[in-house]
């Protein structure tokens, strides 16, 4: 594919099919553009739901979503399902597995980021980290089969084997301890009559002084007193040294007794980057000007978690976010299909709609930009509304809102089943 087909139409080759991606590949549908969408998936992830399927309140399908479906009718896009392996700017060529060299006129990097482990020993081996679906769907998974194991095998617990020690406490981190510990005490009791209550502990480790320190303290409060009542143990100011697969070791010497280990605590930008053979920015990131581009090749645009992108209000780089992502990705669709018509590109401007994070049944936290802070029900309602807006179909939202409001009544999980491929 790498001779341009029909040089009449400059070709767009859009990397990634995140909220960066597919937003970006959305807005040039009617430009007179061939756009060529690759991803090493068939499906586009909503990652902000992963907790969910990690602790069955969502099956796979409700977080993943066939991204053929998302250009039905596109008819100058064409997807691939295939892994880029390099990317060549002078050139002007990416590397595909399957697909081999192709060239392209503007080329949108979005390949987002990955798990960043920071070289604590045994983590790469046995932390469950919760990036992808399938790392939703291992942890899931694994989860089960320890509490099946130890209805069946008391020693057991005596030696961890329901603990869970989750790492990290950012938003990855806050919410999955949560709903594990929904998960545990609402119907793992339930389930498992034989094992008793005090059978299980989750911890959360966070190395600096609070969780949640991008938050208002009022927030933060907050967030350790969900937590706790959830029977939760927040432990702060604790690093995670090594990782065995029924033990962790803190740097303080303490050891804990634990057969699972989420991994919550950092990502950076796809090691693809290492490719471009450019300066990269903290975290492995790409810096981009204020129009999206890679200021030494104005035809490369990055968006989305592996761009830095400076927010022009605040003059900080933007957090790795799917507003963010998608509105990023859709600002550079348009500065495409604007340059293709020979107008003028425009920087981009982010609308920031709260920092936002569940902690879970009816406990949710939202910061806006001006400071106000929202906790509890109407807390959940804005990042319900929110999150809504950043599922790909009105098919996904109304399925979302059916799973959210038969968990809210039922306290149901019902995709906690183990599938034996
Ligand atoms: C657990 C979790 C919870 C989150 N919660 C929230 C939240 O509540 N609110 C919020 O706004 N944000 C949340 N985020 C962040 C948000 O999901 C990300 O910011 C967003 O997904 C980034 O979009 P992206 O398009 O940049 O990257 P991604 O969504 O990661 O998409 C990148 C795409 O590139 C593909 N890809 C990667 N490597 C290759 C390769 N070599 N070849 C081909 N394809 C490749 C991947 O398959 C993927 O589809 C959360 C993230 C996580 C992990």
């Amino acid at each position: 594919m790498s001779e341009r087909a029909d040089k009449a139409r400059p070709r767009v080759l859009v990397l990634g099919g995140g909220f960066g991606g597919i937003g970006a590949a959305q807005k040039l549908g009617k430009s007179d553009v061939d756009v060529v969408l690759v991803d090493k998936n068939d499906y586009h992830t909503f990652q902000p739901l992963l907790y969910q399927v990690a602790t069955g309140l969502l099956d796979q399908p409700a977080v993943g979503h066939p991204i053929r479906d998302l250009f039905d009718g596109q008819d100058n896009t064409r997807i691939h399902k295939d892994s880029v392996t390099a990317v060549d700017l002078d050139k002007r060529e990416v590397q595909f597995t399957d697909l081999g060299a192709v060239g392209y006129d503007y080329l949108v990097f979005g390949l987002g980021a990955e798990v960043n482990f920071f070289g604590v020993e045994g983590a790469a081996e046995h932390a469950f980290p919760l990036y992808t679906l399938s790392d939703a769907v291992r942890l899931k998974d694994h989860v089960l089969r320890q509490w099946e194991a130890a209805d069946k095998d008391p020693g057991l617990i005596e030696d961890g084997g329901l603990n869970i020690v989750v790492v990290g406490g950012g938003p990855t981190g806050v919410e999955t301890a949560g709903a594990l510990a929904e998960l545990y005490t609402g119907l793992f009791r339930k389930d498992y009559p034989d094992i008793g209550e005090d059978a299980a502990r989750i911890t959360l480790v966070e190395a600096g002084p609070e969780i949640f320190a991008m938050f208002k303290p009022d927030i933060r409060n907050y967030a350790v007193e969900a937590l706790t009542k959830r029977g939760v143990e927040v432990t702060t100011g604790e690093v995670v040294e090594s990782i065995a697969p029924t033990r962790v070791k803190l740097k303080s010497g303490t050891e804990l007794e634990a057969h699972t280990l989420v991994w919550g605590a950092g990502l950076q930008g796809n090691a693809l980057v290492q490719s471009l053979g450019i300066d990269l920015e903290r975290g492995n990131r790409i810096a981009v000007d204020e129009d999206l581009r890679l200021p030494s090749h104005p035809e490369v645009f990055a968006v989305g978690d592996v761009a830095a992108i400076t927010d022009a209000k605040t003059q900080q780089v933007l957090p790795q976010l799917g507003s963010v992502a998608l509105q990023s990705g859709e600002h550079v669709g348009e500065t495409i299909g604007r340059l293709v018509e020979g107008k003028d590109s425009k920087p981009f401007r982010y609308h920031d709609k709260g920092t936002m994070a569940t902690i879970g049944r009816g406990s949710a936290v939202v910061q806006m930009l001006g400071g106000r802070t929202m906790k509890g029900k109407s807390a959940q309602l804005a990042w319900g509304t929110v999150h809504l807006a950043l599922l790909p179909t009105n098919e996904n939202r109304a399925k979302a809102i059916v799973d959210w409001a038969g968990a809210g009544l039922s306290h149901q999980r019902s995709a906690r089943i183990s599938v034996e491929t």
